[in-house]
């Protein structure tokens, strides 16, 4: 017989948005659980400094995260090591089972499942990332200062990470794999006016070269399938994010891409009771703190819920 836990509160996922929800949400006296998922402490675990979380100089990504996960259990937060397998958002309580086979009954949930960066799937990719491969401009740009830096990406995302990049490194070359941009016009404008970016299109990144850094990539065309290789300090990849959302699709309104809509200046979703935090909501800012500040967010309106019925615009995120 499988075990069942009720609980006033469910967090489903352990990065910054999931910490912070248990922090705020034990405060409030909610008990909350928070199941961890495969990756404990979340995407900031696969990284090495953290230069932009207030307070903290230069910390370690495992080493932070670490620190949210004590914080968390010091105040009350029970903390799962197990996956969710399936949820039920159409009863009440809510119900989530977990692989282990666990069942948790819900009055509330915050979904903070995070996202995950695309990549290309190289070799060489996976073994430099962190040593000057990275997905987040963001997050990385700062240590390539004066560098030669690579993007690859037509989107959005590519055209900002490049601009961003121009900040700090002294040349940024956007290679993309067709001969026009997906990003928005004012983006291209902007990119297309920066002296310090060079267009390389119709082009993959077919390896990345370097053994304890990126020195070089190695660009295949398109067109006429030639290949030639350039020197640069680092690679940015921007072809776009998965959000962790698979568990919830059908039950929960969620935009072209998977990503959770929430109400306006909220985290509330279309299921009154189930609130969305971070990066699986968020495509715009993707940051630990962002992601933390929506946490505390979802375990506030979950405690407001709870203890005045207050009717979460839940219909506005539909
Ligand atoms: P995540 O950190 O993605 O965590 C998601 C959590 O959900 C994980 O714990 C996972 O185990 C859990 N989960 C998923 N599915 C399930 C399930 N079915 N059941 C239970 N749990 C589940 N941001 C910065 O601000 N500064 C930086 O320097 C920085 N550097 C970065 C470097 C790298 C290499 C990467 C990849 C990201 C970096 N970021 C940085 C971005 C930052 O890590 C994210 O914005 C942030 O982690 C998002 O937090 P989150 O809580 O929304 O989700
Ligand atoms: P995106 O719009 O899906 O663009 C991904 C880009 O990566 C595309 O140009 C695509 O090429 C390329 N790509 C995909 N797989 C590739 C591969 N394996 N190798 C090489 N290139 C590959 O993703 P995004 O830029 O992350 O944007 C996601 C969403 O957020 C979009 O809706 C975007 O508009 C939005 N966004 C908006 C803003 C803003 O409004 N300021 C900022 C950021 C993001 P193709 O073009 O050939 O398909």
């Amino acid at each position: 017989m499988a075990e069942v836990r009720r609980t006033k509160l469910l967090i489903i996922g352990s990065g910054p948005a999931g910490y912070t929800a248990a922090v705020y949400g034990a405060r409030a006296m909610l008990a909350p659980i928070l199941v961890e998922g495969l990756q404990p402490g979340g995407q900031l675990t696969i990284t090495t400094e953290v230069e932009n979380w207030p307070g903290e100089t230069v910390i370690m990504g495992p080493e932070l995260m670490a620190k949210m996960r004590i914080q968390a259990g010091h105040v009350g937060a029970e903390l799962v090591s197990d996956i969710i397998a399936s949820v039920d958002l159409s009863q009440r309580p809510f119900v989530a089972v977990a692989e282990s086979g666990a069942v948790f009954e819900a009055d509330t949930i915050v979904i903070a499942t995070g996202a995950s960066a695309r990549w290309l799937g190289l070799d060489s990719e996976a073994r430099l990332r962190g040593r000057g491969v990275s997905a987040c401009a963001t997050c990385d740009g700062f240590f390539f200062r004066n560098k030669h830096v690579a993007v690859v990406g037509g989107g959005n995302t590519a055209v900002e990470e490049a601009l961003f990049l121009t900040n700090f490194a002294s040349r940024v070359t956007l290679i993309h794999r067709r001969d026009a941009l997906r990003a928005d016009k004012t983006n291209q404008a902007r990119l297309f006016a920066n002296p310090k970016v060079e267009m390389v299109w119709n082009a993959t990144v077919s390896d990345v070269t370097g053994a304890d850094g990126v020195t070089g990539i190695v660009l295949t065309d398109t067109v006429t399938g030639a290949t030639r290789s350039i020197g640069v300090d680092g690679l940015f990849i921007a072809i776009g994010h998965d959000p962790a959302t698979s568990l919830f699709r059908g039950q929960i309104a969620m935009d072209e891409e998977g990503y959770i809509l929430t109400a306006p200046d909220s985290t509330a979703t279309s299921v009154a009771g189930v609130f969305a935090a971070g990066d699986v909501k968020d495509k715009l800012y993707r940051q630990a703190v962002t992601a933390a500040g929506m946490g505390c967010m979802a375990a506030l309106e979950a405690e407001r819920l709870l203890a005045h019925g207050v009717a979460v615009r839940a219909q506005e995120a539909a």
